[in-house]
């Protein structure tokens, strides 16, 4: 290897270093604790994976034969377990049971159903690309849900657990969702075949009590009249039941019990309204809840609030378990403000990155390369400006003559020397540099373009290029230029390595495409504008709608950034790195 090479790779490397050795000083790689979040079958709302590590998909149920598993929605299942694709570190598993589900009793009463239901267990997840199974039986012994029972469930749950972890091996999940007074099942002899409780410490009252206390007494003695039990309650059940803290997860409601009179009985978080003519909101002091409350103090609607729910997160943390899990997702407001908050306290964004990154490959290997950088004047003044910035900020990094930037100013030489193609405002315009940039990209070559060059609308008269960047024209923009909430997406992909989960963009103009640029399957977005933004823009705005900003066509060597109009674009180092992990992919990625 010469010296240029090596300078070339250790200007690279540098860069890359910074934010490594910032993120060094971060905690563990692994994730401290984990968010379940339990998904249903139902809704269509799809859960956003950066805000979980694992999702239990409810629900599977034991078959009309006793003798397997039927899933609710398979569909929905597929569509949830390919969310992993762009969230290598998310685990989905498939719940079975939920309350009111029954069979489970005549299912583990002779060991024929055992064995089979156990080998179709390891069917589903086989089939649907699963990490493991949840249990939900509620509960054995118990016909409280209407559903069969018998004495002797307790012993046969413990041998159909036996029977389900040497079906599936190992090395997937199982898992199992327990009430709050810990009782039914034989932890100590079930617990050597379980990953962990999932500890449903909610439905614990309903009006005049509260659905989910934390606490039912304060550190003098004084209780909540509103509560009996509670989640602390529930936790201590589980660990005099002989399980340790750490295979402990605190289950929080997203919902809440209503009086059945003034609210229904499940209000769920994203309807709750403010209180009704003659009713108040109020804090319980000791069961750390808010609640609803007539003139007379009595509890109309108890529930869960971004306040309780952070309470009840420290609580984890502060007893050490395992973590955190939710019923269920969609009950949450669009803005995501619990499932937000619990992610925030429990998994640090770095977890999400941090996780996803690919090994780096420093070997040296990598080959000099040479770029052309194409732009120019004859565009909006703004474009121009980060054109010219564009070229000084490339120019910078082939510092130690580690490779090589060559500019073209409206014209598109011959590119076949060329590892990559630098567009930073426009894109080739007359037939001739179309034609030449056509047959370069088929045949392999890169293109790095932002903000203008990637501008198309019924005027740009280029159908290859319009499939290029994926299909869609120019639909809208927002003006005037503003910073933006930019959430990054992908994180196992080399272009967003070492970014953070979000991030605030410097000012530029935006654009939105029509149609929606993820109904490509042959894209990967990699990042998008954050939906806190909208609605964004003074003059020109955006009220809302899917809107990514940086993507690559996978039938390309490409990346479209969409920020780059004005003299802000490089101002911010999160950003910077954006674009150089982008060039050094499109310089080292030969397929
Ligand atoms: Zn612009």
């Amino acid at each position: 290897m010469n010296k240029t090479i090596i300078g070339a790779v250790a200007a690279l490397t540098m860069l890359s270093m910074l934010s490594i050795t910032a993120q060094a000083q971060r905690p563990a790689r692994k994730p401290a604790r984990i968010v379940v979040a339990y998904v249903t079958s139902n809704p269509t709302v799809m859960p956003d994976p950066s805000r979980m590590t694992h999702i239990n998909y409810a629900f599977g149920h034991v078959n009309d034969t006793f003798n397997g598993v039927r899933i609710s929605n398979e569909s929905r299942l597929h569509s949830i377990t390919a969310l992993k694709k762009d969230a290598p570190w998310l685990k989905v598993c498939l719940s079975i049971g939920g309350w009111g589900s029954g069979r489970f009793s005549e299912m583990a009463a002779t060991e024929e159903n055992r064995k089979a239901f156990a080998r179709d267990c390891a069917r589903v997840v086989t089939e649907f690309d699963l990490d493991g199974i949840d249990m939900d039986w509620e509960y054995p012994t118990s016909s409280a849900a209407g559903i069969s029972s018998s004495p002797d469930d307790t012993k046969n749950f413990t041998l159909l657990i036996k029977e389900i972890r040497a079906a599936i091996g190992p090395r997937k999940l199982l898992t199992m969702a327990s009430p709050s007074n810990a009782r039914f099942v034989d932890f100590p002899e079930v617990l050597p075949y379980m990953d962990f409780i999932n500890v449903m410490a909610y439905d614990m009252g309903r009006p005049p009590r509260h659905n989910a206390a934390l606490y039912r007494q304060d550190e003098a003695g004084n209780t909540s009249p509103f509560t009996r039990g509670s989640a602390d309650r529930a936790i201590q059940n589980h660990l005099d039941a002989g399980i340790p803290k750490e295979k402990l997860t605190l289950g929080m409601p997203l919902y809440g019990h209503g009086d059945k009179k003034n609210y229904p009985d499940y209000v769920d978080f994203k309807d709750m309204a403010a209180p009704k003519e003659g009713l108040s909101e109020h804090w319980d002091e000791i069961a750390r809840v808010p609640y609803y409350a007539d003139s007379e103090g009595n509890l109309m609607l108890g529930y869960d609030n971004v306040r309780s729910i952070t309470e009840k997160c420290q609580y984890i943390k502060d007893k050490g378990l395992l973590g955190g899990m939710y019923w269920e997702y969609s009950c949450d407001n669009p803005e995501g403000d619990l499932t937000r908050v619990i992610a925030a306290e429990l998994i640090p964004k770095r977890f999400v990155s941090a996780q996803a990154v690919p090994k780096a490959s420093y070997a040296g290997k990598e080959k000099r390369f040479k770029a052309l950088l194409y732009y120019s004047d004859k565009v909006e003044e703004a474009h121009a400006q980060f054109a010219h910035q564009a070229i000084d900020f490339f120019k910078k990094l082939t510092v130690g003559d580690g490779w090589t930037l060559d500019v073209s100013k409206d014209k598109l030489p011959d590119l076949t020397s060329y590892d990559v193609v630098i567009m930073p405002d426009v894109m080739p315009w007359n037939a001739a540099d179309r034609t030449r940039f056509e047959e370069y990209m088929e045949n392999g070559g890169g293109w790095l373009g932002f903000h203008g060059a990637g501008y198309n609308d019924a005027s740009t008269g280029w159908d290859w290029f319009k499939n290029f960047l994926g299909g869609f024209s120019f639909l809208c923009n927002t003006w005037p230029p503003q910073p933006a909430l930019v959430e990054v997406e992908g994180f196992d992909h080399p272009v967003t390595k070492n970014l953070p989960a979000r991030y605030v963009a410097p000012a530029s103009e935006f654009y939105q495409w029509q149609p929606d640029p993820r109904s490509n399957p042959d894209l990967r977005i990699l990042a998008s504008l954050a939906r806190e933004n909208f609605p964004m823009g003074l003059k020109d705005i955006v009220f809302g709608g899917d809107f990514p900003v940086v993507w690559t066509n996978t039938k390309y060597r490409m990346v479209y950034i969409n920020m780059g109009h004005g003299d802000e674009t490089f101002t911010d180092a999160t950003q910077n790195l954006l674009f150089i992990n982008a060039l050094r992919w499109l310089a080292f990625h030969k397929p």
